[in-house]
């Protein structure tokens, strides 16, 4: 090793350290810009070092600052822009020295690593072992005792940046749901030949211990049949799967075969199946015509979807901030996310988990490795087993026990309706139960009633329903009319049907009918059944959960729109695009696409416009103009919710900026109006269809057999399903506690209180205007040439 020859001052900012490891993922860049702003807004210095640990080990031109412009633009790239690379040394005492080394002469002693579980292994040696390196060099005369003083401890924070999903502990990795997008594009894409010309298709996908991508698009494109690794198919699974598929184009006339298999799938002997293997298996056995297509690569690229890019840098919030908190004692956190909620958990247990799994399916202990994974995920496999074939005469419950379940969409269409009804539809298939769809939501359920059953109320057939599992908007109608329109035909059809139950799909117009109906149960025993709603809404604003479905697939497709549009600016350069969301009166939807594009402010109307807000960003605009001297090509985006100001228009508003920048940069407005409810549902939205409505399915189920006084009397009989922070309940509708009366903002037509609000900050702080409020209650933006000396942060620890 080369003696220390540059005497080291420790700097004056503390020093944050970022890498990113392994494989690459989308949504890794989006993390370091995260990492680096944020870091710079906590009165640190960011520094990445490039090329994974091998930067760190070499040192030198690898190790660089980067600036607050330095990470413009970074979340819409995809692959990871500091590189990453698997460094052999770095797994050897001697490169880890020589890491240690680099990062005491940069005066670095804290680290964010963004990898596979094998990077942040390597990260949790490097910190164990940081005292005794830092003695060892001092012993080999390579750096002196006062300088490496400043830096006993090492403080690390992994976040999991990995396509597969493969760690355990975390529901979601950063670019698993990137990297199921591009499947699901794919097999989407397959789709239209599969079906014209009545093939089969055996897709592989990546996951080699790991069937999350594998399950996951099965569910999104509903697969025919599945292999994962975590679960290999019983002995003799050649034939069942032949039977199955033979059963569903034979006798339920299914024109298309999708075969899903993971790139680790193997049999209970821990013989690979591959893809070619089946595909001999169908051509042979069936003489069906079948291809092959081994996606590869393409798994890994393009730009990170909504949620990649939401919890990229969410996470990457978190992870400065962990750095900030963490003590000597404190175990390494790698932060994690629950259902909604991004949480910490010590990294090696989850490492140590993860590789638990992997040990139980080589040692064929596939319960065990199945009781291992995530709740989450047996859940979602679960829920594919129960929805991939009616053809489950075990399943089939007691004749008495069996209901008929009516489904009905409620209010404007949403991305995830026609999946959420078609896994409604395929369950109680499954179950014995009898689905009805109500066509063209409440009118057409009490549509010329007049004691005889119309078409517009019709019992479901599978192989109607299984082709809406990629389906935008609502195929069986969704209609806005409310039951209170005819309360007395709504009861009077209710009885007609019998219906046993009722599976509400939409969004507020949902909330309210099932709440006007639970009312009505006094007068009416007709409603004295379950009543339960699946919120579905691209305006997120549905009282009892953080998620609607269809809120995804619409961010998807705003983030398109932006990025699109803000690529139009890269000729003329300086261009501020106003772009008006929906979302009604709430402005879950502009916040979160402002947090996936980096937008530079975002008005919501829970906060509305003013005059003052205005002249401030106007000011702050042509500051970031200046501070760019042309380096960054794309325009700049502000959102703007179609209800934030009656006064302040979207084109008001790009008016009143463009005057005011007196000629140094342009302004222009843009709506993308129903565009933003999205074409096909994305995967998260189909996904979480399957799961959520499945939820409802069963719990619809437990009230089978109960009197309907019982029923009523039950406040979770009449109900909505939400993800609440870490958990997905059920919350009643009426009573004290009911979300009616508690959590209902009825004029607003949005939840007393929102979850996302802090969202803003976040939006503000890493597109350099600043949320701190005065006791006015105004946002006060710093000039962000000050946003470097903004509150003081404690030093190393
Ligand atoms: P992933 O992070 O995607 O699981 P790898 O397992 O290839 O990918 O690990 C990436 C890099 O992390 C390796 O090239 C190596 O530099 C480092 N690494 C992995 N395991 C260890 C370990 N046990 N000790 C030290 N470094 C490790």
């Amino acid at each position: 090793m080369e003696p220390a020859k540059i005497p080291v001052e420790p700097p004056k900012k503390r020093r944050i350290g970022v890498l990113t490891s392994g494989g690459d993922a989308p949504g890794m860049n989006g993390a370091v810009r995260a990492v680096v702003r944020m870091a710079i807004h906590s009165d640190c210095e960011a520094y990445a070092v490039f090329e994974g640990y091998e930067g760190l080990v070499n040192g030198g031109n690898m190790i660089r600052q980067l600036h607050w412009e330095d990470v413009r633009g970074w979340l819409s790239r995809g692959g990871t822009l500091i590189g990453s690379a698997r460094c052999m040394t770095f797994r050897e005492r001697a490169g880890r020295m020589k890491a240690a080394k680099n990062m005491v002469l940069r005066g670095i002693d804290a680290l964010v690593v963004c990898g596979g579980d094998g990077s942040l292994t390597g990260a949790d040696v490097f910190r164990a072992e940081w005292p005794s390196l830092l003695s060892d060099l001092v012993a080999a005369g390579e750096l002196t005792r006062e300088q490496v003083e400043p830096y006993k401890v090492l403080n690390i924070v992994g976040l999991v940046g990995s396509i597969d999903n493969d760690m355990s502990g975390t529901d979601a990795t950063i670019g698993c749901y990137s990297s199921l997008t591009r499947i699901c594009d794919a097999v989407d894409d397959v789709f239209d030949t599969a079906f014209s010309h009545q093939r089969g298709f055996v897709i592989e996908v990546m996951g080699r211990h790991c069937g999350w991508l594998a399950l996951m698009s099965a569910i999104s494109t509903g697969a025919d049949w599945l292999f994962i690794p975590e679960m290999p198919p019983q002995d003799g699974w050649e034939d069942e799967m032949c039977s199955m598929i033979t059963k569903n184009r034979k006798d339920r006339g299914k024109r298309r075969t999708i075969v899903i298999v993971a790139e680790g799938a193997q049999d209970r002997h821990l013989n690979k199946i591959s893809s070619s293997k089946i595909k001999d298996i169908l051509t042979d056995r069936l003489g069906l015509d079948t291809r092959t297509t081994v996606l590869g690569h393409t798994q890994r690229g393009g730009a990170a979807c909504a949620y990649d890019r939401w919890l990229s840098t969410l996470q990457g919030v978190e992870a400065v901030k962990a750095i900030l908190e963490q003590t000597p004692q404190s175990p390494v956190p790698v932060i994690t996310i629950r259902e909604n909620k991004i949480m910490r958990t010590p990294l090696m247990e989850a490492v140590q988990l993860t590789k638990d799994v992997t040990e139980k399916i080589q040692s064929k202990q596939f319960d065990a490795a199945m009781d291992m994974r995530d709740a989450e995920f047996k859940e979602y496999y679960d829920a594919y087993l129960n929805t991939a074939t009616p053809d489950h005469p075990r399943l089939h419950l007691p004749e008495g026990k069996r209901m008929r379940i009516a489904i009905i969409h409620v209010g404007a269409p949403a991305g995830g309706m026609n999946p959420a009804t078609r896994a409604a539809v395929a369950y109680c298939l499954t179950r014995g139960h009898t689905p009805i769809a109500i066509h063209n939501g409440f009118p057409g359920l009490v549509r010329h009633h007049n004691d005889k059953p119309v078409s517009s109320v019709r019992e479901v057939r599978w192989l109607e329903s299984d082709s809406w599992v990629n389906e935008g908007g609502s195929d069986i109608g969704t209609n806005r009319s409310l039951p209170s329109d005819d309360m007395d035909g709504v009861a009077k059809c209710f009885d007609l049907y019998k219906f046993d139950a009722l599976f509400v799909v939409g969004g507020f117009e949902a909330f309210t009918a099932v709440s006007q109906l639970r009312q009505a149960r006094e007068k009416y025993d007709a409603f004295k059944i379950p009543l339960i709603v699946l919120p579905a809404t691209i305006s997120n604003n549905v009282p009892g959960t953080e998620y609607s479905l269809g809120s995804d697939t619409c961010l998807n497709t705003l983030i398109d729109f932006c990025d699109a549009i803000r690529q139009s600016a890269s000729s003329s350069r300086r261009r501020v695009f106003v772009i008006e969301t929906q979302g009604g009166k709430s402005g879950y939807i502009a916040t979160t696409a402002g947090l996936a594009v980096g937008a530079v402010a975002v008005y919501i109307p829970e906060e509305g416009i003013d005059i003052k807000m205005l002249s401030r960003d106007i000011d702050f605009l042509r500051d970031n103009f200046v501070r760019d001297k042309g380096a960054n090509r794309a325009g700049k985006i502000i959102l703007r919710n179609e209800c934030a100001s009656g006064t302040y228009t979207t084109q008001v508003v790009a008016d009143m900026i463009k005057e005011e920048a007196k000629g140094r940069f342009e302004s222009r407005a843009a709506v993308p109006g129903h565009f933003q409810q999205g074409g096909k549902p994305s995967p998260m939205d189909r996904v979480r269809a399957l799961r959520m409505a499945i939820k409802c399915m069963r719990h619809i189920e437990s009230y089978t057999g109960q009197s309907r006084d019982a029923i009523a009397n039950d406040p979770l009989s009449s109900a909505v399903i939400g993800v609440k922070g870490s958990q997905v309940l059920f919350s009643p509708m009426g009573g004290d506690s009911g979300l009616e009366e508690t959590e209902t903002d009825w004029t607003r037509r949005r939840p007393k209180s929102e979850f996302w609000l802090e969202l803003q900050d976040v939006v503000n702080t890493l597109s350099g205007r600043s949320a701190s409020r005065t006791q006015e209650g105004w946002f006060c933006y710093e000039n962000p040439s000050s946003i470097q000396s903004i509150p003081s942060v404690p030093n190393s620890p």
